[in-house]
Order: C-alpha cells, then structure tokens, then sequence
C-alpha cells in the first residue's frame, strides 16, 4: 500500500490545493493532507483545528484522503503515518528553488523522496496569501476556494 502526505498551512485550502489532492489520489492508495500548525504565526485566518475540519469536509467525497495537524517536522509525521513520499504543488518556476531546497532536506534527513506535482493552467495563480488579501477587501472569492471555505470566510469577513 502506499502513502502519500502533503503538508501545507492550507490557510486556507483554495482549488489549486484541492485539484493537487485529487491528482495524488489517483496515484496512491493512501493521501493524507497534514496541516501544518505554526505557534510563530500569531494571527492565522483561520485556526489549525478549524481548518483541519474543514478539510476533511472538502475531501468527504474521496474516500482515501485523510487530515492531520502537525507540529513536527514533515519527514517526522511522513514516519509516524508510514507515508513513502511527500507530494507538493508547483505553480511556477518560482516556487522552484525553495521547493527544492526542501526535497533535498528531506530526502537527507529521512530517505524520503517528494514528488512535484507541477499544478493545471487554471489554478496555477492561485495562493493562500492572495486569496485573504482579496477576501480582507470583500472581494469575490467564490471561483477560488470549495464551499466549505467559501461559507467560513463569508462567516468571518462579515463585519
Ligand atoms: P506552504 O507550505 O508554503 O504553507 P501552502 O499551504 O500555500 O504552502 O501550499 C501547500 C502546497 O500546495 C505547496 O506544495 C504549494 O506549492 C502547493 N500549492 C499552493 N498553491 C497552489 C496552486 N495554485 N496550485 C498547485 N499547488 C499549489
């Protein structure tokens, strides 16, 4: 059986994330989205937990997607799931270097290898941090994100 992991802050989750998940849900038999808490970032959009709920609420349809919080390192929770490989999402040659950065951190810290999953034309604009600044200004989010996000941030930018 094999198992993917793809870690991210998701804050929040947006199509970009979602059409990454289903593509890697085609290729393992386990994928489990692990979002990423972080103490140093005071004043996320949204909490991990709720995030974390929400998540699972956006993948209720796939069948072998599971959700976790973390607050270790990647390759530690890639261990403790038994995940084989860690899938990330490229947009665009920019994304590129960090994201190498990592893999190869990774792969010396643990053996573990990611793969790229270089994301469709439609998404690939997409961002977190874009999707808050439009949302922060009442701006029209609903092609950007599933439902579930959707209904939280009109809840949270309603005032
Ligand atoms: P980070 O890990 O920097 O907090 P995100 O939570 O925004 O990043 O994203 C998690 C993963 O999703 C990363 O691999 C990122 O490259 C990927 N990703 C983000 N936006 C898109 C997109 N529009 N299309 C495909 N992949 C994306």
């Amino acid at each position: 059986m094999t198992a993917a992991i793809f870690p991210g802050s998701f804050d929040p989750l947006h199509n970009g994330h979602v059409e990454i998940v289903e593509r890697a849900h085609r290729l393992f038999d386990r994928v489990i989205v692990a979002v990423l808490r972080n103490p140093q970032k005071s004043d996320p959009l949204f909490p991990s937990e709720l995030r974390e709920q929400l998540i699972r609420e956006c993948f209720a349809h796939l069948r072998h997607v599971e959700v976790v919080t973390m607050q270790t390192l990647v390759v530690e929770v890639a261990r403790s799931i038994g995940a084989d490989v860690i899938i990330r999402g490229l947009r665009a040659v920019s994304d590129f270097e960090n994201e190498l950065q990592m893999a190869q951190m990774n792969q010396q810290l643990s053996g573990i290898e990611t793969l790229f999953i270089p994301t469709g034309s439609t998404y690939s604009f997409i961002s977190s941090r874009l999707i808050r600044e439009v949302a922060t200004f009442v701006g029209d989010v609903s092609l950007f994100v599933p439902e579930p996000i959707l209904r939280e941030m009109k809840e949270r930018f309603r005032d």
